[in-house]
């Protein structure tokens, strides 16, 4: 599975062929242009693999709604689109992904999670959280589902965000200057 299809779609390309991975679905964090910029050529590489996303943002792909009010949309149109939903792991080929709603940089983020590893998309990142500015973002929902959701994971489990290098849950307990008893001194 590849999660999110970023600006680059060329050097994901170049991983699956150098892999020889066989794509069974493209799972996305959320539809801010640059995670799903790639789509078009994702699918047109790899041919109408499934593209799962949280419903609350399904008609980004579909309907070429903008996610964000200030921003244009970026002109990708699916047909259709799976559902990422809370509780509802997502399986294709041999892996299954547990889905966690993580909004609030955006309405329908969702962290991934299979085994130890969690791809947390723009919710959490190391030493840092998503923007919470735009329109649609909820500061307090961002807050809320990184801590009951991902601050109540084991230390040891990896996370990789939509931007940046990874981190562990554990780290980011400690040292994430956002989710201190007192954030940023207030
Ligand atoms: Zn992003």
């Amino acid at each position: 599975m590849i999660i999110d299809a970023n600006l680059e779609p060329e050097s994901m390309v170049d991983l699956v062929r150098a892999r020889r991975a066989n794509v069974r679905a493209i799972l996305l964090t959320h539809t801010d242009v640059d995670h799903i910029a790639g789509l078009p050529a994702l699918l047109q590489e790899l041919g109408p693999v499934p593209v799962a996303v949280h419903d609350t943002e399904k008609s980004v792909l579909t309907d070429g709604k903008p996610l964000r009010r200030h921003f244009a949309a970026d002109g990708a149109r699916l047909a259709g689109a799976a559902s990422l939903s809370e509780g509802r792991p997502y399986r294709a080929g041999s892996l299954e992904f547990e889905v966690l709603h993580t909004p609030g940089h955006s309405p329908g983020g969702v962290t991934l999670k299979i085994g130890s590893l969690v791809f947390t998309g723009d919710a959490l990142f190391a030493g840092s959280i998503g923007r919470s500015d735009f329109d649609n973002s909820d500061g307090e929902a961002l807050l809320d589902g990184i801590r009951s959701k991902l601050m109540t994971l084991p230390d040891d489990h990896l996370v990789y965000s939509g931007h940046g290098p990874p981190t562990t849950i554990g780290m980011e307990r400690r040292h994430n200057p956002f989710l201190q008893p007192n954030p940023r001194g207030r």
